[in-house]
């Protein structure tokens, strides 16, 4: 397996500006044990390339690019004090004009307190994207099974809205990037314990890509107001969109029968390449989450994975027992024969 890393650290918010009496999981150290336990193993590791702007507004609002990027800079020429930029008010419902300021644009494109934009956090969004654009380049240049350890995490990016700990959705990225390489029909297996609603929200209306996401009940777990059964897709999408929502406190049984049931449906519909949401935060005890699996759990979603016979890229999405990752990751290669 070949592994295209990142360089993360410096988007630091635990570190450089933390939320009042709450910390930040989502931490340098996730990835870092991740690369340690792949190099370990022996696997095949390459820092990524740089593909340009171009693949990333295939499915990103200009408007929302310009404003990770540049918005920093601007909030602080405009006056804007401390490490990081988080909306004093949101865009929500009945509110939703788009002005000029940076200071009001946080509200307009930044969902959550949770992603907040602090100096470095372009750089390490446009990396990750780039790290699962190689992922892809890999599966388009033959590889059967390549591993984009992204961070910061991608699936609740929507087209113009950040949120989560996410900014740009990787795995989105790099199923579009595989679809413009000529592969045919992409599926992407979401199962972090979170919704992507992200992912949801920008194939919603297409049948190229099929989505399907296993994940806690949105009625008590983040991101809540997407993730639903109910939810299908629409136009030509119908039918292109699968949340399998699962009770607080499931364990490896519950879970890994749901992933099994969606990957049945990703066969039925016969892509030719899957992207895997790969996330952790499933394991019991994860400090953003309610489910129960165990390192078990992920050994046999790996082994499920395996006997489908597709090309397979992983992107790293969430997982914050930063102690319980390696054990994880080597329980799920370990599963998928890798
Ligand atoms: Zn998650």
């Amino acid at each position: 397996m070949i592994v295209v890393t990142t360089d993360h650290a410096a988007h630091d918010p635990d570190a450089g500006a933390p939320l009042e009496g709450r910390r930040y999981w989502e931490v340098p150290a996730r990835a870092d044990a991740l690369l340690q336990t792949v190099r370990a193993a022996g696997h095949q590791i390459v820092p990524h390339g740089d593909r340009g702007l171009d693949p990333i507004s295939r499915l990103h609002d200009a408007g929302y690019l310009r404003f990770l990027k540049d918005g920093f800079a601007t909030w602080r020429q405009e006056g804007g004090v401390g490490p990081a930029l988080r909306p004093g008010a949101f865009a929500v419902r009945h509110l939703d004009r788009l002005p000029r300021s940076a200071t009001a644009q946080a509200g307009y494109y930044l969902a959550t307190l949770s992603a907040p934009l602090l100096a470095a956090t372009w750089r390490a969004a446009y990396d990750a994207a780039q790290t699962a654009l190689d992922g892809a380049d890999l599966i388009l240049q033959g590889e059967r099974l390549a591993y984009a350890l992204c961070r910061p995490p991608g699936h609740h990016a929507c087209t113009d809205l950040a949120g989560g700990f996410c900014y740009l959705n990787n795995a989105a990225i790099a199923a579009q990037r595989l679809l413009d390489g000529g592969t045919g029909p992409v599926a992407i297996l979401d199962f972090d314990v979170h919704h992507g609603n992200g992912t949801q929200q920008i194939f919603y209306e297409r049948d190229d890509v099929h989505y399907v996401s296993v994940h806690g009940d949105p009625a008590t777990l983040y991101p809540f107001y997407a993730g639903y059964a109910d939810e299908t897709g629409t136009g030509r999408g119908l039918g292109a969109n699968l949340n399998l929502p699962l009770p607080p406190g499931t364990r490896d049984d519950g879970f890994v029968a749901a992933v099994r049931t969606g990957l049945d449906a990703i066969v039925s519909r016969r892509p030719t390449v899957l992207v895997v949401s790969l996330g952790f935060d499933a394991h019991e005890g994860d400090p953003t989450a309610n489910l129960a699996a165990s390192s078990e759990g992920f050994r046999a979603i790996g082994a499920a994975l395996a006997q489908i016979g597709l090309p397979i890229l992983l992107v790293q999405e969430g997982g914050y027992i930063v102690e319980k990752l390696p054990a994880n990751l080597t329980a799920f290669l370990a599963g998928l024969g890798a």
